[in-house]
């Protein structure tokens, strides 16, 4: 894995432990040699991960809308900072420049990425792997619902388990380097 796009919160959330997480995972990379993909922002844990990977050493890679770049919320120390269309373009780009995503803590945004890096892998348009880091029980209840889905047969158990779930960023990092396996895409039903 030389790439990981971590989704996250644009805010830094209630609990100092968020933030400490975010820099965490920033350092892990950095010291694993592993760059960050990332939404480009300069807010909350975004900017917090963006911050970590950089001051230690990492390459860090923004994908940001037009939009967004111009109510100046993008990083402006990166190695690179792609500018795209809308929220579409991003994703894709974020997808296409990545071996792995990760989500941590966050909102809205964060949440409709993972579900979106989840739901394409299933359909075969990828086959990069996906981790859910939680952090002080953040997670627990999405998790549960998520089961709840499985068993009320909306989702096959080869599906749900796809999402790999830790709360240790060093275990995250050890499963998806294992889970970049070169396979091809395929579909899971
Ligand atoms: P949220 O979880 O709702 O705070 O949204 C954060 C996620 O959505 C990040 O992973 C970003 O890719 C994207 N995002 C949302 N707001 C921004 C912003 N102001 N600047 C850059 N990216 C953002």
């Amino acid at each position: 894995m030389k790439r990981l796009a971590v989704y996250c919160g644009s805010r830094m959330g209630a609990k100092p432990h968020y933030e400490q997480c975010a820099h965490a995972l920033g350092t892990a990379m950095a010291e694993r040699d592993i760059d960050l993909v990332y939404g480009g922002g300069k807010l909350g844990l975004m900017g917090v991960v963006a911050d970590a990977v950089l001051s230690n050493g990492g390459q860090v890679f923004g994908v940001i809308p037009e939009a967004l770049r111009d109510y100046e919320v993008a990083h402006q120390a990166l190695s690179e900072l792609y500018i795209v269309k809308d929220m579409h373009e991003r994703k894709a780009k974020m997808t296409e420049l990545t071996d792995a995503f990760i989500a941590i803590p966050g909102g809205i945004g964060t949440l409709d990425e993972l579900f979106e890096a989840w739901t394409w892998r299933a359909l075969a348009y990828h086959h990069k792997p996906f981790a859910l880091l939680d952090v002080d029980g953040y997670w627990q209840h999405l998790s549960l619902f998520l089961d709840g889905v499985a068993q009320q047969k909306f989702m096959s158990d080869a599906r749900r388990a796809l999402l790999i779930e830790t709360d240790d960023i060093n275990d995250a990092l050890d499963q998806l380097t294992r889970a970049c396996d070169g396979k091809k895409s395929q579909f899971i039903w």
